[in-house]
């Protein structure tokens, strides 16, 4: 297993933040059926994968502000960080 590091943290964060944006994005509008059991079991799992990694960044390397700096997260996407939630 590679070793966790901030940094590696952080860029699985914004990799997933993309991904969860653009997938997001593409079933609005579409139906349970038409997105399909596996593209949402597959949201599911990166979404799940994504809070664990936040939560990992901010306990074990007390991380605190947003973590797709310098950027913000977006107040209408799938995912907002603990850091731009409670502004
Ligand atoms: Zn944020």
């Amino acid at each position: 297993m590679a070793q966790i590091t901030q940094a590696s943290l952080l860029q699985d964060l914004k990799r997933g933040a993309t991904w969860l944006d653009r997938e997001y994005a593409k079933q609005q509008g579409q139906t349970w059926d038409a997105i399909g059991e596996a593209r949402r079991l597959q949201f599911a799992d990166i979404l799940d994968k994504w809070c664990m990694k936040e939560n990992q960044v901010r306990f074990i390397f007390e991380y605190q502000g947003c973590v797709l700096d310098p950027k913000r997260c977006a107040s209408d996407g799938p995912v907002r960080c603990d850091a731009c939630a409670y502004v």
